[in-house]
């Protein structure tokens, strides 16, 4: 049993509100949704962050990438959306199983990032 949450998602351990899964992919809903519509997309297989990432990944993380319109659009997201990938300290990363956010509601967000 893996002691990774993402994992323990992605193998339907732990119950979530799941968008799409495949043999390599898993998208579910954000518990603490930062926008209308919040969800998370991640590679089956354990990947702590990009910083672990390398080209023997090349694959799922383009799947992933590949397939983030048809999942927003599956969500109402048809106007656009934004994607985020929190990285290690600096990137404030809580979970280290890498995903990728996707953000999005009728109306625009917030800026990316705020003015200081
Ligand atoms: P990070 O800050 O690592 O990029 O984002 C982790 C995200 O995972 C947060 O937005 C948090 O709300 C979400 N999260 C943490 N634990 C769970 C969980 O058990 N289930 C779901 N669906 N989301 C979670
Ligand atoms: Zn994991």
């Amino acid at each position: 049993m893996s002691d990774c949450i993402f994992c323990r998602i992605a193998s339907g351990e732990i119950p979530s509100k799941k968008v799409y899964e495949d043999e390599d992919i898993f998208a579910f809903h954000d518990i603490n949704p930062q926008a209308p519509v919040h969800f998370m997309v991640i590679p089956k297989q354990h990947i702590a962050s990009l910083n672990e990432a390398d080209m023997s990944h090349q694959a799922v993380l383009g799947k992933l990438m590949a397939k983030l319109g048809e999942l927003a659009r599956s969500q109402g997201l048809t106007d656009g959306f934004r994607t985020i990938i929190n990285t290690g300290r600096v990137g404030r990363q809580e979970v280290y199983h890498l995903h990728i956010h996707i953000l999005g509601g009728p109306e625009p967000l917030g800026r990316m990032m705020p003015r200081e």
